[in-house]
């Protein structure tokens, strides 16, 4: 019987093994179906990381995480985890898609979410290299730039309204004329002088060199517009990772929200004892890497209560 498995080697799953086995717990396990590090290991540029000053890309910044858990008995396996769900006895049950099962007295769920891609040309092979698709880890780049924004939903225009702040210009894209953002973000955003919407319109390609994007094309109507933005920044919704919880009846294991988000309160506490979540995978996830890891210390520390309490 495991002390604690936590499913997901981002920064929150990490951080959640390195408190968890620091903090006495002898039997954890972290599953991790890829490298671990998440998704982080993406990015070409952080520099909002406290505590590290130089920029750095996402693999180096993540190097030294892993070995620093192990080194206080952390154990991981590359295993993607397919099923948590409750033993009789109110322990859980992980099962592996290898096949593998194992019992744990306690799960810290920190599988992260994916942003959806839209699709157009040029979108995989720029993404990192001008398109994003996170305006507080990447707007920066843009300071005093012109940049566009994909979307029509409460983030395209949140995060286009976040952009106008520190960018020269905004160029809002949405297909439609009609939005899924509340009508006061809306009104905030056609309201801001640098933002200007391009509506109607489907966005064809992104271009560029090796340096990165040095253009979009969008076609409006019967016209094609050519947009000289170095930075794209798409916002088309999210895929939140939560497949795990999900049970033979349809049902998810504990409370999620109506897009799929854990339910958490301030200690990481779902509606299941014994049962945590971390990490971009929560309600109200800020999305950073520090908040992340934040979470995952939370997480272990509420973990190591909740076995004391069981025990004594
Ligand atoms: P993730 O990092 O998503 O980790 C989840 C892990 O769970 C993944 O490794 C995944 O493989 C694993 N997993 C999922 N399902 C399963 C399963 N069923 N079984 C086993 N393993 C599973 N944040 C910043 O603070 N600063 C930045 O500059 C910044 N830049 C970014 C740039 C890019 C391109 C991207 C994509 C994100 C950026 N972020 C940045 C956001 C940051 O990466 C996330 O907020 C952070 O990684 C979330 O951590 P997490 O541990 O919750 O989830
Ligand atoms: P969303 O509401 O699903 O909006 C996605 C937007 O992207 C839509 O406008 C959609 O266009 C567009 N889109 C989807 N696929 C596209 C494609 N392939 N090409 C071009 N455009 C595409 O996603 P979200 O904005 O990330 O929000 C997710 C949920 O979180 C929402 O329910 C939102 O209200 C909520 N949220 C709330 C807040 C807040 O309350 N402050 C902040 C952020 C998010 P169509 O409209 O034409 O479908």
């Amino acid at each position: 019987m495991l002390d604690l498995a936590i499913i997901g080697g981002g920064p929150a799953g990490l951080t959640a093994g390195l408190y968890a086995t620091r903090g006495g717990l002898g039997n954890v396990i972290m599953f991790e179906k890829g490298m671990p590090g998440g998704q982080i290991t993406q990015s070409s540029e952080i520099e909002n990381y406290p505590g590290v000053c130089e920029v750095v890309t996402g693999m180096e910044l993540m190097e030294c995480w892993p070995k620093q858990c192990m080194k206080f008995g952390l154990k991981h396996e590359m295993e993607e985890v397919v099923k948590v769900s409750h033993n009789e006895d109110k322990t859980f049950k992980i099962e592996l898609l290898s096949g593998k099962t194992y019992d744990a007295k306690s799960v810290v769920v920190c599988t992260g979410s994916t942003p959806k891609r839209a699709g157009f040309e040029g979108e995989d092979e720029f993404f990192g290299r001008g398109v994003s698709t996170c305006a507080t880890c990447d707007g920066f780049f843009y300071k005093n730039k012109e940049v566009a924004v994909i979307g029509g939903g409460d983030t395209a225009l949140e995060e286009a309204l976040y952009l106008a702040n520190i960018c020269s210009k905004v160029y809002l894209i949405h297909r439609r004329d009609r939005f899924r953002a509340a009508p006061s973000t809306v009104e905030r955003a056609q309201n801001n002088e640098k933002i200007e919407f391009i509506l109607n319109a489907k966005v064809q390609k992104v271009y560029g060199d090796n340096m990165g994007v040095q253009g979009l094309v969008v076609e409006q109507s019967d016209k094609t517009i050519d947009l000289k933005v170095p930075g794209v920044f798409v916002f088309v919704g999210n895929v939140v990772n939560n497949q795990v919880l999900k049970q033979d009846d349809g049902k998810f294991l504990c409370e999620v929200n109506e897009y799929g988000e854990i339910i958490v309160d301030l200690k990481m506490r779902t509606s299941v004892p014994g049962l945590f979540a971390a990490g971009d995978v929560r309600i109200d996830a800020a999305k950073q890497v520090v908040c992340a890891a934040g979470d995952g210390a939370t997480a272990a520390i509420s973990a190591i209560n909740y076995i004391e309490n069981i025990e004594h």
